[in-house]
């Protein structure tokens, strides 16, 4: 049943739907966006957006409901490392559910694609992230890694002889997409490890549908930290732009994974990135793109850019009000649909 709440909640969000479908995407050019636009559309869409209040900090983990509401941050960076970066950059937060790119991406590399798509799939539940409901109608099958009961077989699947050989690699891959040594924000990790009945519970049934090997908990202990790994919305565009070019990070040079994984985490990206409204969000923007709840967005126009949104407040389905509105005004000023194309 819904609350006024949270009808309140989506008449907002369909406002917003409107709004940028009003704007419509824009025809790709052959040109790639010259530095100037760069940053003239990413000052233009902060400058518009920051006053924008709409939405709520998450508030189920408790640390998340203390950091300031009025942050807001944008970066964008491109293949060449042209780069801005606007408002809130500095200030470190969860990186949450964006984890789960990158932690796929690590099993990618060691293990391939064939092994998430026969274990836990590639499809959209239709069910909200951290569904029981979901791993029961599919015995744990069709989960997507970016949902938690997929995101959690997911962790559990790197390999490793220890607990901490497995942190090292996840942490590690997160860093070399960034380009610097991440670390974890241990009150966020101390607030969700402290919360996370429901996650366990995940956990546990997910193992009883034998989805990933070894111990659950330890697989949703090392999936929590993941979740409070500590970035700022510089790091995020990093992240999202060496996706944007093919595994390679555009400021250290890294070739941090294989360029053949990456159109797979870009097709769950656009199929489940943004919780309930990944279908809508890549209507309107064509976007691969992924969403946290601590208010952390990455979005990729491959080949073109990345960019790293922070703004805390969240709408009905759980996805940064400000960060949508500020990717969606640039993308359509750089052209970043990869959809929309002139006709030759
Ligand atoms: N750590 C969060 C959880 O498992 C991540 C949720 C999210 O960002 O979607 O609930």
């Amino acid at each position: 049943m819904q609350t006024n709440a949270s009808r309140r909640d989506l008449a907002k969000a369909f406002a917003f739907m409107a709004a940028a479908s009003a704007a419509g995407p824009a025809l790709a050019q052959s040109a790639p966006a010259a530095p100037a636009n760069v940053d003239a559309a990413v000052k233009a869409a902060h400058a518009e957006f920051k006053g924008l209040n709409e939405g709520k900090n998450a508030d189920y983990i408790p640390a998340l409901a203390q950091v300031p509401s009025n942050y807001f941050g944008i970066g964008l960076v491109t293949p060449t490392n042209k780069s801005s970066f606007v408002g809130d950059i500095e200030p470190k937060f969860s990186i949450q559910s964006i984890s789960k790119v990158f932690t796929l991406a690590l099993v990618f590399q060691e293990s391939g694609e064939a092994l998430i798509e026969n274990s836990i799939g590639v499809d959209a539940t239709g069910q909200v992230f951290n569904s029981i409901t979901a791993v029961e109608q599919y015995k744990g099958k069709e989960m997507n890694p970016f949902v938690n009961p997929g995101a959690i077989a997911t962790t559990g699947m790197v390999k490793g002889g220890s607990a901490d050989e497995v942190w090292r690699k996840i942490l590690g891959i997160h860093s070399d997409f960034a380009g610097r040594q991440l670390d974890v924000d241990q009150v966020v990790y101390k607030s969700e490890a402290d919360t996370n009945q429901r996650n366990r519970a995940i956990g546990q049934l997910m193992s009883a549908y034998e989805r990933f090997p070894g111990d659950p908990a330890q697989a949703v202990d090392l999936y929590t930290r993941q979740c409070a790994i500590a970035v700022n919305a510089k790091d995020l565009a990093v992240m999202a732009a060496t996706l944007a070019n093919g595994g390679k990070n555009p400021v250290t040079r890294k070739q941090v994974i294989d360029p053949r994984h990456v159109p797979g985490i870009l097709a769950v990206m656009a199929t489940a990135g943004l919780y309930d409204d990944s279908g809508k969000w890549l209507f309107h923007t064509g976007l691969p793109a992924k969403s946290g709840v601590g208010g952390g967005i990455i979005a990729v126009s491959p080949g073109k850019f990345g960019i790293g949104t922070f703004a805390p407040p969240l709408d009905a389905a759980g996805n940064s009000v400000r960060g949508q509105r500020a990717i969606t005004s640039i993308s359509n000023a750089l052209d970043g649909n990869p959809y929309a194309v002139r006709p030759v």
